[in-house]
């Protein structure tokens, strides 16, 4: 998936799951549920003996708060101590003094006439009885028992506390996950969905191979009403069994009297009917106007991570691979497309038409899945054994080519790169008008956002960047995610942190005039600055819930996944060893299931220097952070020191993390050239190499290709400075924007002053290449946003006065025309919306005159598309020219340049304007309710946005989490945009507040961690700067 600024799918009854963990959760240790099963009012008297204790996010279940129970197992005492705490300790040890028949039959007599040799023998008795007594303390029970003690089983989990499925029965199974038993082998989809009435029946058949021994089968699905289930085993009569329901783990399950055997093959058929989702996930209903001013409805699909249950019943877990024969009946008037290539369209009997799909060639997990009933246009073409074809709404076809051909360029570029072709007949990229994500890679059927796919003929080269970015990723999903699977939500990194590597790396080999260089250098900056948090994760980190599986798709799996894959592959001698090894690990495991582990497992076996590629990269993947290297220098000796680049640091976040780091560094005397470059293996806490004292300086992590931060010390520092004010050209661009990145970083550590980044960007007169530029720019920028919210009014203008200084003559050479190359177009909306956002005159006035030439030309005049969102933001701040943008938002057809309208627009500082575009974003009318995170984001850069979108938040967060789903990118997206200009103790108490307030709605998400640390970090700076910033500004 391809998160763009939004991610897929909402789920409304999330909050039931979440109140169910949280009660367990926050049970008081003691309970006796036994005895008090009023504690659980969902559940009915139970029998003492069937009643345990699950805590949350643990398999380790429990039994036996029974009395009989007790006595006969040992776990039972010792977990149970453990996790219920001495009174329970207490309570059991009395029962069993009192019902051992040992206790019972020594009682000690007392002696009424004493001799000496009775007192003895009584003595002696007395000191047997208590040292008794005191084993029977000790020991279980169980030890004296002729079955003996039963050896604690750490795997199957006891007898847990059955929740009550939907019709009152108890239902069978206790866990998140689904037991492994039953493995679905193909499925049998048929969905008729109702386009008029927003409803779909379904019928699915599920064959199924019997693994071990059960009387279960467990899988998922929501909100259907299940008509009709039928079971077959092997040869036999298929019949009629009772499905049970569990709706907050959306589970269902059929009970049996005998045990299906290991073995055996079964089929469950299931007919239901359901309504089509109203959000953004699981089958769902989108609607669009055609140019004749017709409502259009449509579905599609959107499973990714855990919504195929809402759409079939299933077995949906990424591991559960199985192959699937999808049939759609539809009306006449509509099309249908799904994974694999129509294989036969019959017309029914009711007047509908059922298209039947070939059964897929491959084994699919259920969040690959995907059909569409909808009036789509394809355009297409053949590459190798493939036919590639773009679909989109007829109207929309014109923006259809640029799409095709890069997806065919791409096609070939992977299929030789990987060494293994695309293994499925078709590949439709597919056109959604409502989607939330920015791509889905559903195998052979991949969804895009219309932003994400469909670009004009005359769109400007950082638009065709855009769309051809999001293709690379997602087909690059064909091979990892799709051929080779992660088996758990906890390595998704694995399939996203690796789409996003190969959509850089592969672009920059099949389309190197879009230059995506300068964008993957800024995404890594971007993903050091997130896992610099004490709020964030390791790459793989374990997931239980719904809300922490959606929480994975953030920048750690994404950027954080592909900048390390970067850095791996730079640390091989030579460009084919990574290939090698990645060619290797997909051959291995193709059509399976992966850890991350088996990754570098492939790439340790493929290294000519016998790296231990695991020892290295697990100490990427299995800690979260990355680490500074700080630099000393004495003579020829130049000492490292590696320690955890953590903003937050106090003791109590004070980590004693150590990476394998595969050092770069270059010289003054050789510093650009790739031959230049020069590697040393920091392992342990401090190392030193040796450096001939010729040397001036030093460059580590040549081209930034390493995930970690440098500090030169003070003198290390100076060389560069003055080496880079002598000629800018004595580094690379990506270095230079390294340095830039490093000493903001290092500022906000607290490591360096402020005036020592103001010395460094001196040099920045001199500086004309892209990277260190907007890199530059956009660090200020963000002082500048956080004065500007702190009402620093003297601090704000001598800041702009700052920047417009520096970047003046770099302004001036902008210009306004079209222009092709995509490096100086990110330059100057760099440039001029700096500029034009800090009011300097030259800049608002060229920007309002394309305006008027636009609006006048009658769509004759184009703006280049990288200077759109300039010009419509300085236009958005007039009240006529607002209202025009408005009446262009409703007709744009050109979904790019719609999208920079309605971010003009939502970057007015007219309050009215800003509550209005954020209730019509929640209600979708005008506003797609898909931009929604997209409109927040822009609005909370500016003064008024902020503090209204904030109230706006907490007014609507039900229908904000109805939309967007708890833990949701979206969700992230919203929290971080509104509160990372947070500043004062008010706003963290306020924000603090409101979080704590939640509960189970959303009160846990690591992205309101994020929120209050972000808010105490931009406090601590404001605090240590603003009277550096008085004084040097
Ligand atoms: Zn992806």
């Amino acid at each position: 998936m391809d998160l763009f600024d939004s991610n897929s799918t909402e789920r409304a009854n999330l909050p039931r799951n979440m109140i169910e963990n949280s009660m367990f959760e926050e049970e008081p240790d003691v309970v006796d549920l036994a005895k008090d099963s009023a504690a659980f009012p969902a559940f009915p008297a139970l029998d003492p003996d069937e009643v345990a204790y699950e805590p949350r996010s643990s398999r380790l279940l429990v039994r036996g708060l029974g009395e009989n129970d007790m006595d006969e197992d040992e776990e039972d005492c010792e977990s149970s101590a453990r996790l219920l705490g001495m009174s329970f300790m207490n309570r059991s040890s009395a029962l069993r003094s009192s019902s051992s028949p040992y206790a019972r039959q020594a009682p000690p007599r007392s002696c009424t006439r004493p001799s000496a040799r009775t007192m003895v023998v009584c003595v002696l008795f007395l000191v047997i009885v208590v040292s008794m007594i005191m084993v029977l303390y000790f020991l279980p029970g169980c030890t004296f028992t002729k079955a003996g003690c039963r050896k604690p089983n750490k795997t199957s989990p006891l007898e847990p506390v059955y929740p009550v499925s939907t019709s009152g029965e108890l239902f069978p199974w206790t866990q998140l996950r689904l037991p492994h038993s039953i493995h679905p082998l193909s499925y049998e989809l048929t969905l008729t969905p109702d386009l008029d009435d927003m409803t779909f029946t379904g019928r699915t058949v599920i064959n199924m191979s019997i693994l071990h021994n059960s009387k279960l089968i467990v899988l998922h699905a929501q909100n259907f009403n299940i008509t009709k289930a039928t079971f077959k085993l092997g040869d036999g009569q298929a019949s009629a069994v009772t499905v049970l329901e569990y709706k907050p783990r959306r589970q269902i399950a059929v009970k049996f009297k005998e045990e299906l055997k290991a073995g055996q093959f079964c089929v469950l058929t299931l007919d239901y009917s359901a309504n089509l989702s109203h959000s953004y996930d699981g089958f769902y209903n989108s609607s669009y106007t055609d140019e004749d001013g017709n409502r259009r409805v449509l579905a599609a699909t959107q499973f990714e991570p855990l919504s195929a249950r809402k759409a079939f019943p299933c077995f949906d877990e990424p591991t559960f691979k199985a192959t699937f024969l999808i049939k759609i009946n539809r009306k006449q008037n509509y099309m249908s497309l799904s994974n694999m290539p129509k294989a036969k369209s019959t017309p029914l009997s009711d007047g509908l038409v059922q298209d039947e799909f070939e059964k897929s060639s491959v084994n699919m997990s259920t969040y690959l899945v995907a059909f569409t009933v909808a009036n789509f246009t394809p355009i297409t073409k053949n590459v190798s054994e493939t036919v590639v074809s773009v679909y989109s709404v007829p109207e929309k076809k014109e923006y259809t080519d640029y799409a095709l051909e890069t997806a065919s360029k791409l096609l070939e570029f992977y299929n030789n790169f990987f060494d293994i072709n695309y293994p499925l007949k078709k590949l439709d990229l597919v056109a959604i008008p409502d989607f939330l994500a920015g791509a889905m890679e559903n195998w052979g059927l991949i969804t895009f956002r219309e932003t994400s796919l469909l670009v004009g003929k005359e769109s400007s080269p950082l638009e065709k960047q855009v769309v051809a970015s999001v293709i690379a990723h997602e087909l690059a999903h064909q091979w990892f995610g799709n051929l080779v699977t992660m088996s758990w939500w906890s390595d998704l990194w694995l399939n996203e942190g690796f789409a996003t590597y190969m959509q850089y790396m592969s672009l920059q080999t099949v389309l190197p005039k879009l230059d995506i260089g300068n964008l993957f250098l800024a995404v890594r900056f971007r993903a050091m600055d997130k896992d610099a948090l004490n709020s964030s994760h390791a790459v793989s980190t374990e997931v239980n819930t719904p809300e922490q599986v959606d929480e994975m798709f953030d920048s750690v799996s994404y950027e954080k996944g592909a900048s390390i894959l970067l850095m791996l592959n730079s640390s091989f001698p030579g460009d084919q060893q990574f290939r090698k090894g990645i060619i290797q690990y997909l051959k291995q495991f193709s059509g399976l299931n992966t850890e991350t582990g088996d990754l570098w497992n492939s790439l340790s076996q493929v290294s000519t220097q016998h790296q231990n590629v695991s020892e290295m990269m697990s100490s990427w993947t299995s800690q979260k952070g990355f680490p500074l290297v700080t630099i000393s220098r004495k003579g020829d000796q130049v000492t490292l020191t590696q320690e955890h680049f953590l903003l937050t640091s106090d003791n109590a976040t004070r980590t004693s993390s150590l990476w394998n780091i595969p050092v770069t560094y270059v010289n003054d005397s050789c510093s650009l050239a790739p031959e230049c470059r020069q590697m040393f293996t920091l392992k342990s806490k401090s190392d030193t190499l040796k450096l001939p004292e010729s040397v001036k300086w030093l460059k580590l992590n040549y081209r930034n290709t390493g995930f970690y931060i440098v500090h030169y010390g003070d003198e290390g520092w100076h060389a560069l400075i003055e080496a880079l004010s002598t000629n800018v050209s004595v580094l690379t661009h990506e270095d230079r924007a390294s340095l830039i990145h490093n000493m903001f970083a290092l500022s906000r550590l607290g490591r360096v002053s402020f005036r020592q980044v103001l010395n460094l960007l001196n040099y920045m007169s001199n500086e004309t290449e892209t990277s260190p530029v907007t890199e530059a720019l956009l660090q200020l920028n963000s002082i500048y946003r956080l004065l500007d919210k702190r009402q620093e009014y003297n601090l704000v203008a001598r800041m702009k006065t700052y920047i417009l200084k520096h970047f003046d003559s770099l302004i001036e050479k902008q210009t306004w025309g079209e222009e092709e190359s995509v490096s100086k177009e990110e330059l100057r909306s760099a440039l001029l919306g700096t500029a034009c956002s800090l009011e300097e005159e030259n800049c608002t006035k060229k920007a309002k005159s394309l305006f008027k030439q636009y609006v006048e030309s009658n769509g004759t005049f184009k703006i280049p598309g990288d200077l759109q969102l300039v010009v419509f933001s300085v236009a958005a701040q007039s009240d006529e020219d607002w209202s025009t943008l408005l009446t262009m938002y409703r007709t744009a057809t050109n979904d790019a340049e719609k999208r920079k309208i309605l971010q003009g627009l939502a970057s007015t500082q007219d309050p009215r304007r800003v509550v209005w575009i954020l209730k019509e974003g929640l209600n979708g009318n005008i506003i797609q309710t898909q931009e929604l995170p997209l409109v927040i984001n822009t609005m909370c850069k500016g003064f008024a946005g902020y503090l209204f979108v904030w109230d706006f938040i907490q007014v609507n967060w039900d229908s904000l989490i109805a939309k967007f789903r708890v833990g949701s990118f979206a969700i992230q997206t919203i929290i971080t945009s509104a509160t990372s200009q947070f500043s004062t103790q008010a706003h963290l108490d306020q924000v603090q507040a409101f979080f704590s307030s939640l509960k189970e709605r959303g009160s846990q998400m690591r992205s309101a961690q994020e929120a209050f640390e972000t808010i105490r970090l931009n406090k601590r700076w404001m605090d240590n700067n603003i009277s550096t910033l008085r004084k040097w500004l």
